[in-house]
């Protein structure tokens, strides 16, 4: 499986870090190594100073395909689950300075804690309108809703199916609200779609 992300999707965390808006979304990977399941405790890196938390919204795939229509997009995932895509912003930004690719600011080993549950599609009312947010040690850090993207689910599934075959089980990491922020060992993350709680781990 594959786990493939959005980056640059929710207008008010793309201002918060001086980004433009992008015309397209901007794709990453990240390998199976990434995940941490089961409330997993995630390890700081000793090569970053910066990681940053991005709770996410993430998309169960549930049939193969690419080259996907906007209109048909719905077919392909099936549920929803919540994840943080850690970010060494550090490294980052000096892969963006130097015109260099994410790999290791985004992709690391631990960099995607991903809920166990995952919640399917046909128990939400209106994709559209979706609240989702990370508590750190008891507060609110990030609040997002999927009224507010740029690109839309069926939108993200149609442009990354150009370049990318999805498989059954490839999860997808939708862009993060504003908010985003350094962690440090002690932290306890909790994350939460509407009111259920998805996820709580601690960061070492
Ligand atoms: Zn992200």
């Amino acid at each position: 499986m594959k786990i493939l992300a959005i980056g640059r999707n929710y207008v008010a965390h793309i201002q918060e870090l001086n980004n433009e808006i992008p015309d397209e979304p901007v794709i990453f990977l990240k390998p199976d190594t990434a995940i941490l399941r089961n409330n997993e405790a995630f390890y700081l890196p000793s090569f970053s100073q910066d990681i940053h938390h991005e709770v996410e919204l993430v998309l169960r795939v549930c049939k193969e395909g690419k080259n996907i229509a906007v209109e048909f997009a719905h077919k392909y995932f099936d549920a929803i689950g919540l994840g943080i895509d850690f970010t060494a912003r550090d490294l980052q930004t000096k892969a963006k300075e130097k015109g260099l690719p994410w790999e290791i600011a985004k992709a690391f080993n631990g960099s995607a804690p991903i809920s166990n549950h995952f919640i399917a599609v046909n128990e939400f009312a209106d994709l559209k309108n979706i609240n989702f947010h990370l508590e750190i040690n008891g507060e609110i850090k990030q609040k997002g809703n999927t009224g507010l993207v740029l690109f839309d689910f069926n939108q993200i599934i149609h442009h990354l199916s150009k370049y990318f075959t999805l498989k059954t089980g490839d999860l997808i990491f939708t862009g993060t609200p504003a908010g985003v922020g350094a962690v440090k060992i002690g932290d306890r993350l909790k994350g939460f779609i509407e009111q259920k709680e998805m996820f709580d781990f601690e960061v070492k």
